[in-house]
């Protein structure tokens, strides 16, 4: 199994590995590091990346270690990567050079006066599941982090796992559970790891071959396997060559994850036996006002489609009988809520729940506080502005110096008024030490009140999740073990 960037993405930016370029909050750009300048993805414009904060020729971020802050370029490059205008490693500016390595607090202000001068910078990251969420081209409504992080996690999904996932979509939840599933390189001891494995279904033709192209070039073919299908005909089977006599039924999920607008469709086919499903009574249907617990059967009753045979086995399950099967559906209304909840308690399905994750992401800062000291004055001093104070305190220290140097006369004596002046100076300087002293020993970011603010704009459209188990089933012989080990009393 070759090594994806987002598992193992090294220490350093190298050639062809994805990397994320951070440009501020919510707003990151995946790019495919190249040093030649043919356009070779979809989100790179070739060896130079342009954005609204500036240029990013790739050679200036080959060889950089995770994490680098990097200014834009002010080298002309063309404003699109022409031949000719590409640099090479060695041709990096002691600046651009100086920012590949952990900055001090020289440079820091060195990147505050480049984009004071008018350029940005970026962070430059690995692949995460996380970033790529942010940062992926949308084909469809995703599954954003604050979600897919509950439900793996609900679904008790861990390295070496089986799942299914329907459908794709944009593949934001297929990463995700890739890095979930992944049980690491070679083998533990010397028994083999048994690897994890993510079996997507999308019935949307150019959405599967874009997904395709995305998992093979992250690397993730290994683990995720793509299937154009529409499973609530052709359900979850993946054939397996019936020479291969090694090869267990696949998928053999543990868990399962549908993200379909009629998940109760795809259910039928997510059975032990896959038993035909009785079909909904009007009385099953119907909502009493003695039952207000009931769920309400609408519209589409549930189809067993035990008639569509196809080129699987469409008897044979897909889910691993050895272990008990966590589900869960993702819903936007109630309504599919209520279907999905009918056919599961059918289906055999226990512990059926539903959340629905009220995610808001909270803005913790302090406020401003005033600096009512001489020269400090109107200049407000927060955890965020620490630096703007020290830069004015810079100032008053420079205009100090200057009427210093103005004060002295062609000889280089202190000239005119000496004693009066001199007392001023002193005690100006003196307060001045005073108002230093103070900023290098007050823990400013400790100053002001704290307070937080919910920030209304987030990114994860709201949705309802439903939870369910389905039980291990015994065999006869486990029954009678089991029995014979723990006897029943009478
Ligand atoms: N979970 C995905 C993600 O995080 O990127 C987004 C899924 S999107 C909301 C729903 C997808 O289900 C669509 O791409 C749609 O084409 C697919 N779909 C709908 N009905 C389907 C079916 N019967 N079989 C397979 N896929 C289906």
């Amino acid at each position: 199994i070759s090594p994806s960037p987002f598992f193992h993405p090294g220490k350093v930016a190298s050639q062809d590995s994805l990397a994320v370029l951070h440009l501020k909050r919510d707003l990151l750009l995946p790019i495919t590091l190249r040093t030649s300048s043919e356009a070779t993805d979809g989100y790179a414009e070739g060896a130079v990346t342009n954005t609204r904060f500036g240029s990013f020729p790739h050679s200036t971020l080959l060889g950089l270690p995770w994490g680098t802050q990097v200014l834009a370029s002010k080298v002309d490059t063309g404003s699109r990567g022409r031949p000719g205008k590409k640099r090479k490693l060695e041709d990096r500016s002691p600046q651009e050079e100086q920012l590949g390595t952990k900055q001090s607090g020289e440079e820091r202000v060195a990147v505050k006066a480049a984009v004071a001068a008018g350029s940005g910078f970026a962070h430059l990251l690995p692949p995460t599941p996380e970033s790529w969420t942010i940062s992926l081209p949308h084909r469809t409504q995703v599954v954003y982090t604050p979600d897919y992080s509950y439900i793996l996690q609900r679904l008790r999904v861990r390295p070496g796992d089986t799942i299914i996932e329907a459908g794709a979509g944009s593949g934001s939840f297929t990463h995700a559970a890739a890095r979930a599933v992944y049980n690491g390189l070679g083998t533990a001891g010397r028994k083999r790891k048994r690897q994890g494995r993510v079996f997507s279904f999308e019935y949307h033709e150019p959405r599967v071959v874009e997904l395709k192209r995305e998992i093979k070039e992250h690397g993730l073919d290994p683990i995720v396997t793509v299937t154009h299908r529409d499973v609530y005909q052709d359900g979850f089977n993946i054939a397996t060559s019936p020479d291969d006599q090694r090869e267990r039924p696949l998928p053999y999920a543990d868990a399962i994850f549908l993200d379909l607008p009629a998940p109760w469709q795809a259910l039928p086919h997510l059975t032990r036996a896959l038993k035909p499903v009785p079909s909904p009574t009007p009385a099953m249907a119907a909502p009493t006002s003695d039952s207000p617990n009931d769920i309400t059967m609408t519209s589409d009753p549930i189809d067993p489609r035990e008639e569509n045979a196809t080129s699987y086995n469409a008897t044979q399950s897909p889910l691993n009988p050895q272990a008990t099967i966590r589900v869960c559906t993702f819903s936007p209304c109630i309504e599919q809520v209520q279907q999905t909840v009918t056919a599961l308690r059918r289906l055999g399905w226990v512990d059926v729940e539903m959340v629905e994750v009220m995610h808001k992401r909270i803005d913790v800062r302090r406020e401003r506080i005033g600096l009512h000291e001489e020269g400090l004055r109107g200049v407000n001093a927060s955890a965020s502005n620490v630096e703007e104070a020290t830069d004015r305190l810079r100032e008053i220290e420079n205009r100090f110096k200057d009427f210093h140097s103005s004060n002295r006369d062609p000889d280089g004596r202190k000239g005119g008024n000496k004693g009066v002046g001199d007392k001023e100076d002193k005690s100006k300087k003196a307060r001045l030490d005073r108002i230093k002293a103070d900023l290098k020993h007050r823990k400013i970011y400790k100053e002001g009140r704290l307070v937080h603010r919910t920030e209304p704009e987030l990114k994860t459209h709201t949705s309802y999740l439903v939870f369910a188990i389905l039980p291990m089933e015994w065999t006869q012989a486990e029954e009678d073990a089991c029995e014979a080990r723990w006897p029943v009393a009478n």
